[in-house]
């Protein structure tokens, strides 16, 4: 029998991870191993996992951390022997700007969501109507008819109220998606905060006694948030390491390259040819591992549960990296970082643009020097694309302008580096998991298989695993 022939498009860690698994010793490399060929549209691999000289150190400009709860990132870094450079995060608990000014998030918290009312009793971030509301889902908690799916925020707004929603709520999930709570389905995004609302009675008590069930703060934000571990060569030195892997085991990696269209070819020896401007690739299966919207345009014309994927939005966002001199830089004394809820004032009828600020050699302690501090600014979310009109000197000016409101006292800026990520997170709507069931099912049919941050969740730990499983769906097809 010929050696199969294994199209892989897109080359962020999803496909690499399929890519990985498709090569790999999971495989047990033998006649059977299939030949495997990666296309990325970009310069280099990666994707959103990026890393650049910064100030003297390599820094994550894209993820720079996992959750180490999550198995897959772990495992893979232990298969490519980077297990000696894990480091734990160093610091814990976060800062939320509400009310006019940084507050220590209290204990708690389940991604947002109250679930301590003691903790909160005096807790100046809130109102006292909005603490009230959280006694009452104690005492007489709201009765609310939730079907297959509801949006986080309409559980969240209807068992304890607005201001909870806005202030706590949206800034961690939100924070995590860059997307609306309003938009952003339970189902898939807080499976436990659906089940609790379901179940009835009080949300925080359910909450409190189930413990967090979904993807955890990006800044290990509020008490029982889980650990996050990085690499002390940057999270984003894990693509360099898959390359080489990559590379060792024979698969072709072709950068700067778009794939342009799938075409079926059933009377033909493979039943798919893959093309770009220039090239046209045989295969008997192919990995999807683009942003949904991608995938769909690739593959729709051969399914509509395929096409439909061009419903999952995406949701573009900057990092601003700052180098800031230490000795003139005042930062809350603990903590990962200072959440801003959205819409939060600034000047005039203008809103900030900043929706967190991460302290970034507070969480890695390879990253810290005596004489500057590493501030990360996140901009942008689902519905604020403000930052793309602007070039990247003024959004440092606009960025550096609301830090130091936020911060007070901030020193001279010794560097300033901007990353681009114009369609980041795809965002998990309502409606999300029927269309990704529906799409996935006729993809295996076709021998497509899917991965990517659009399916199993957003995270990389997710994202790799999400791979892994594209790669163990062609191999299953390939035994039937
Ligand atoms: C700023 C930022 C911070 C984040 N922080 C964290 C964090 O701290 N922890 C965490 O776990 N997760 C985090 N995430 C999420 C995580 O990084 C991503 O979800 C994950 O990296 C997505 O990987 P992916 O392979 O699915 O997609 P991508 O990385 O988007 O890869 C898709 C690839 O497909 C390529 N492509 C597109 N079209 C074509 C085509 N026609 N032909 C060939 N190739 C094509 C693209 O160029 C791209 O490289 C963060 C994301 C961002 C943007």
């Amino acid at each position: 029998m010929a050696r199969r022939s294994v199209v892989v498009v897109g080359g962020g860690v999803a496909g690499l991870a399929a890519a990985y698994e498709l090569s790999g010793p999971g495989a047990s490399r033998d006649a059977t191993t299939p030949r495997v060929e990666l296309i990325e549209l970009g310069e280099r691999l990666g994707g959103a996992l990026a890393t650049i000289e910064f100030a003297g150190r390599v820094l994550d400009v894209g993820p720079d951390g996992v959750l180490a709860r999550r198995p897959e990132a772990l495992a893979l870094v232990d298969e490519l022997e980077l297990g000696d450079r894990l480091e734990p995060i160093a610091a814990s608990g976060a800062w939320i700007w509400l009310r006019g000014a940084a507050r220590e998030m209290p204990d708690g918290l389940t991604l947002g969501v109250p679930t301590d009312a003691a903790a909160l009793r005096r807790w100046p971030g809130l109102s006292r109507r909005a603490r009230w509301a959280l006694a009452r889902d104690r005492r007489w908690p709201v009765r609310l008819s939730v079907g297959d799916d509801a949006t986080i925020g309409a559980i969240v707004r209807a068992k304890l109220g607005d201001e909870v929603a806005r202030g706590l709520v949206e800034p961690l999930i939100g924070g995590i998606q860059a997307g609306r709570i309003d938009e952003l389905s339970a189902r898939s995004v807080f499976p436990a905060l659906l089940e609790a609302a379901r179940r009835g009675g009080s949300l925080a008590a359910a909450l409190g006694a189930g413990g967090p069930a979904s993807p955890g703060p990006r800044h290990g934000a509020g008490s029982g948030g889980p650990a996050f571990v990085s690499l002390t060569s940057g999270l984003g030195s894990l693509v360099g390491a898959l390359e080489g892997a990559l590379a060792a085991r024979g698969v072709v990696l072709r950068r700067a390259t778009a794939v342009t269209a799938l075409r079926r070819t059933p009377s033909g020896p493979y039943p798919w040819e893959v093309d770009t401007a220039s090239t046209t690739t045989p295969a008997d299966a192919i990995v999807l591992a683009t942003p949904a919207p991608v995938t769909a345009a690739l593959a729709g014309r051969h399914d509509a549960a395929l096409a439909a994927l061009s419903r999952v939005r995406s949701a573009g966002v900057a990092v601003v990296s700052l180098s800031l001199e230490r000795a003139t830089t005042t930062l809350p004394p603990t903590g990962t970082g200072l959440l801003v809820p959205l819409a939060t004032a600034w000047s005039g009828p203008d809103t900030m643009l900043v929706t967190a600020l991460t302290f970034l050699d507070r969480k890695w302690p390879h990253l810290r020097r005596d004489d500057d501090v590493l501030v990360r600014a996140h901009v942008g979310r689902s519905d604020d694309a403000r930052w793309r009109d602007l070039d990247d000197d003024a959004l440092v000016t606009r960025v550096l302008d609301e830090v130091r409101h936020l911060l007070g006292r901030v020193g001279p800026v010794r560097a300033a580096h901007v990353a681009r990520w114009p369609a980041a997170l795809a965002q998990y709507e309502l409606g999300h998991a029927p269309l990704v069931e529906a799409a996935r099912t006729r993809a295996r049919d076709l021998g497509l298989a899917l991965a990517g941050a659009a399916y199993d969740g957003v995270g990389v730990p997710a994202t790799i695993g999400s791979g892994r499983r594209a790669a163990r769906e062609v191999r299953d097809h390939f035994a039937n």
